[in-house]
């Protein structure tokens, strides 16, 4: 650690997950942390919005899962979750809606979910328990092993216990294949493909490596943070200044002075200050390609246009002045084929045929985000990158969406509206500098893992390392989460060899 003398100062550019959790950890270990954001609000794609009518909206994510990504982080500076926020278990996890009368209720508990595998087909309570067994070994080995790796060689990996697993890792099966071996229903398959979607690419695509996220999902629960993500966001904050970080809202950092290889001087809108090394935690790409001069640059456009982006979205936040009896926390709507619409995303980019969709009712565990009597809907359709989505689409699809939704419910929704905003493609470019407007980063493909993502460090200016989303490990929170972690751990390397 860079000791009192040589107290070093460290800018960080964006304030989402992964810039939070790299200031905290340099902070922790002596610099002088000082964070930037474009935005007025801290916390980047998991912001919230409270209106004027009473609701208050997560912008971003609403699955909390791996809790324990989030429990290290905490008790990393002697804190623990339950500290700053309080997690509710959700039971049912969530729901899954085939058809009007085909809704399939997730528990959380693991002997109820045995048995309605075993109710839907026979035989298959024993392969999921197979299953399972599988993928707690692979998240058990992921998370010990793979994830806090910086991906900067293949030497990180020669491990006895990684290559004596390397077959049961599965890194080289799909986790489609892997599914079917155990399930024939097209409803388990569907429900065990499903975390896929929260690593951006189809299950086709996806390593079976990736049925970690099985475990994650199915046996380590699907949770709440009363308040919402945004109190996630506040506790890490919190965190982030005892230990000293200073925060910067609404300004934007527009580019470096760089000199023998080396960031001198951080710009931002309103000025210039010298700082030792700098985290870049907004999107790699916006800082690869726009803050950098080319000569200082990772990587071309070449490279960049050929990457496999995740999804982006097209959301609707509605309050609705009253209740509506059959929501459930989470819905998913899987009453579309579900490769028509990946197809769609990945393969022939268009605005989908035959959407599917997620429903999230937060006011249904949390009586504090919409007036009493009311709801909070949040709802997500995920969209290919890049595509133009003027207010004729957004109502186009709103109306596609809400008489789905209605005919689910049984009910009108439309009708009973007190708020309502869109947000889609280029308001993510607009707000966050997303490349493509991407809403989570870079698909989890094998082609796109490990070393083969875009590096965590900056090769040509010593003292740049990237976080965030599009590098290692991946898309989500808790990737999110240790991507600061591993970037923070370089940057010290670095510093303390100087
Ligand atoms: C709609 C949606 C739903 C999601 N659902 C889930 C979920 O349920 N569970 C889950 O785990 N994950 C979910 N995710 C993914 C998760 O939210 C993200 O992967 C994660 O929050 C990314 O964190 P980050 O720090 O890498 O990036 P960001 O949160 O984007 O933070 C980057 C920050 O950099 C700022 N910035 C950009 N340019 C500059 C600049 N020039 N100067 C200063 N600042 C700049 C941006 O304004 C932003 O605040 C979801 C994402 C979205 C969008």
């Amino acid at each position: 650690m860079p000791g009192p003398n040589t107290i070093k100062n460290i800018a960080v550019i964006g304030s989402g997950f992964a810039g939070l959790s790299a200031a905290s950890y340099l902070a922790k270990a002596g610099c002088n942390v000082e964070v930037f954001e474009k935005n007025e609000d801290i916390g980047g794609r998991a912001r919230q919005m409270r209106t004027d009518n009473g609701y208050l909206f997560d912008m971003g994510p609403s699955w909390y899962w791996m809790p324990d990504v989030f429990e290290k982080f905490f008790n990393d500076f002697g804190y623990k979750p339950a500290d700053f926020y309080d997690l509710r278990l959700l039971d049912p996890e969530y729901v899954i809606v085939f058809g009007k009368d085909d809704v399939m209720e997730v528990p959380a508990s693991v002997p109820a979910l045995f048995g309605l595998f075993e109710r839907i087909e026979k035989g298959s309570a024993d392969a999921l328990k197979l299953f399972l067994r599988e993928a707690a070994f692979k998240y058990r080995v992921g998370m010990n092993k793979l994830v806090y790796k910086p991906g900067l060689s293949i030497r990180e990996f020669a491990d006895a216990e990684l290559v004596k697993g390397l077959f049961r890792l599965q890194v080289f099966t799909s986790l489609s294949a892997h599914v079917r071996k155990y399930f024939k229903d097209p409803r388990l398959v569907a429900l065990m493909e499903f975390p896929a979607l929260f690593l951006g690419a189809m299950a086709e695509d996806t390593p079976a490596m990736y049925s970690l996220m099985n475990h994650a999902g199915l046996k380590l629960g699907t949770w709440y943070p009363m308040g919402g993500f945004g109190n996630v966001v506040e506790a890490m904050k919190e965190v982030a200044v005892r230990q000293g970080v200073k925060f910067y809202a609404e300004e934007p950092v527009t580019g470096f002075k760089i000199k023998q290889g080396k960031i001198t001087n951080v710009e931002t809108q309103y000025r210039a200050r010298e700082f030792d090394g700098v985290i870049g935690a907004a999107d790699y790409h916006h800082i690869d390609q726009k803050l950098l001069e080319p000569q200082y640059r990772n990587y071309s456009p070449k490279y960049w246009a050929g990457r496999v982006l995740a999804p982006s979205a097209l959301i609707y936040y509605l309050g609705v002045t009253k209740k509506v009896k059959k929501l459930k926390h989470h819905t998913l709507f899987f009453d579309e084929d579900l490769k028509v619409h990946a197809q769609q995303i990945y393969k022939q980019p268009q605005w989908p045929t035959k959407p599917l969709f997620y429903v999230c009712c937060t006011s249904k565990t949390d009586a504090n985000v919409a007036p009493e009597g009311h709801e909070n809907i949040f709802i997500l359709m995920p969209l290919a990158v890049n595509m133009a989505d003027g207010e004729e689409m957004r109502e186009k699809y709103f109306e596609i969406i809400m008489k789905r939704l209605e005919d689910y419910c049984g009910e009108s929704i439309s009708d009973h509206l007190d708020y309502k905003k869109s947000y889609c493609v280029s308001d993510f470019k607009n707000d966050y500098n997303s490349f493509g407007g991407n809403a989570y980063g870079l698909a989890n493909t094998l082609s796109q893992t490990a070393i083969l993502k875009p590096s965590i460090r900056n090769k040509q200016v010593k003292n740049l390392f990237y976080a965030g989303h599009l590098t290692v490990p991946g898309p989500g929170v808790p990737p999110a989460i240790i991507s600061g972690n591993i970037a923070a751990t370089q940057l010290l390397k670095y510093l303390q060899n100087q």
